[in-house]
């Protein structure tokens, strides 16, 4: 079998008012995807989703760059999958789609589940879910949104829910008191029947985190993600020694060498990277190294339902890796690529029986969502 042809999909939907979302500075005012198709001589083709936020036409022309190396090429050769670099991030996404894309063919190939290829008969067939949102609740008109919302999720059957810190707090007077005061209505109208997790976004410093995380903590938060820059390692190895809360993060690092100094310094008790941004390959790379360290590997998963499915792949083979993030501000897009969205119940997504990824694209994506161009956010003007 010979790779015959590879391409990439760019598409985009524009947010109604009412579906943008916001954090710090910035509204979202598009949902973008990529998505990298690999075709063969004897019909079969594999599919992955690249992570928009490397820029669709970007990930298509560094897909345009690697693919003369693979045209011509058995598909089953591990040596031809090209590695991420950890240097320019629409490089490694274009990886990321090529790599999905290829898991995806191997299993067509063989019959199997990528879930399978992965990790044998221990593989997993549901993988827990929770929904990741609460970026569009405003500190000035309307923080109880927040509180609406999660309860939302947990009405649809989620078991757990990742929430973030609202728009720049200076605005509007927030003070770490204020931000704790939201929280504990939240986890007091929830009641246990949904666990809740914060990401920070990198938004605070040491002593901000210190205090933010014992707060949470004491409220019986489920993890804090990425409270401080991330090149702070030294910050993350004092504030993950300091608490009992894990502290997570590395949804922006691509490479196994990367993530080295965060796992030896014991930055994070939980790393994030993601199938869509590094491949599936680099995941489990990554994996090895976090389980000699005792860490967890939670995917980031951001974005559309085929990066959702390779990430469910590799959630359901690697027994380091209990849940996946379900973005809930995605809109259509997300699971409309599909010609069937997977079945999402009690809190786990389950894998359908079929070999690959599982999944197929939709007829028609690339006239139903024209690519736009631009970025995705704006930024708002507010004092
Ligand atoms: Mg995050």
């Amino acid at each position: 079998m010979k790779i015959t042809n590879i391409e990439t999909l760019c598409l985009s939907r524009p947010h109604e008012r009412e579906r943008q979302w916001f954090t710090l500075k910035y509204r979202t005012v598009k949902a973008d995807c990529a998505i990298v198709v690999i075709s063969t001589d004897e019909g079969l083709q594999g599919i992955g989703e690249s992570c928009a936020y490397g820029v669709p036409t970007l990930i298509k022309e560094w897909v345009e760059f690697l693919a003369p190396s693979l045209v011509g090429r058995d598909p089953r050769q591990p040596e031809l999958v090209p590695h991420p670099t950890g240097l320019k991030r629409a490089y490694d996404t274009a990886v990321g789609g090529i790599d999905s894309a290829l898991w995806d063919l191997k299993g067509k190939i063989e019959g199997k589940r990528v879930s399978e290829l992965l990790g044998g008969s221990t593989a997993l067939t549901e993988v827990p879910v929770y929904a990741s949102g609460g970026c569009r609740y405003d500190w000035r008109t309307h923080p109880e949104q927040l509180i609406e919302e999660v309860l939302g999720y947990s009405e649809a059957g989620y078991k757990a829910a990742k929430v973030r810190m609202g728009l720049e707090w200076s605005w509007d007077g927030v003070t770490i008191d204020r931000y704790l005061g939201l929280m504990a209505e939240l986890m007091q109208a929830v009641d246990g029947r949904i666990q809740v997790m914060v990401d920070g976004n990198k938004r605070l410093n040491f002593d901000e985190a210190l205090v933010i995380t014992k707060g949470l903590d004491k409220l019986g938060l489920g993890w804090f993600e990425e409270p401080m820059p991330q090149e702070d390692i030294d910050g993350y190895a004092r504030l993950n020694a300091a608490v009992d809360m894990p502290i997570t993060g590395g949804e922006s690092l691509t490479t196994v060498g990367q993530f080295r100094p965060y796992f030896e310094k014991k930055a994070y008790a939980i790393v994030q990277p993601d199938a869509g941004v590094c491949g599936i390959s680099e995941l489990v790379r990554i994996a090895e190294m976090a389980a000699h360290y005792k860490v967890d590997l939670n995917p980031h998963n951001w974005h559309n339902g085929l990066m959702t499915m390779a990430n469910a792949h590799f959630v359901a083979a690697t027994a380091n890796s209990t849940m996946l993030e379900i973005c809930q501000h995605q809109g259509p897009l997300q699971w409309e690529i599909l010609a069937e969205k997977p079945v999402m119940q009690d809190g786990k997504l389950v894998l359908p029986d079929k070999p690959g990824l599982g999944v197929e694209l939709a007829g028609g994506i690339a006239e139903k969502f024209p690519y736009i161009e631009g970025h995705y956010a704006i930024e708002i003007q507010r004092a």
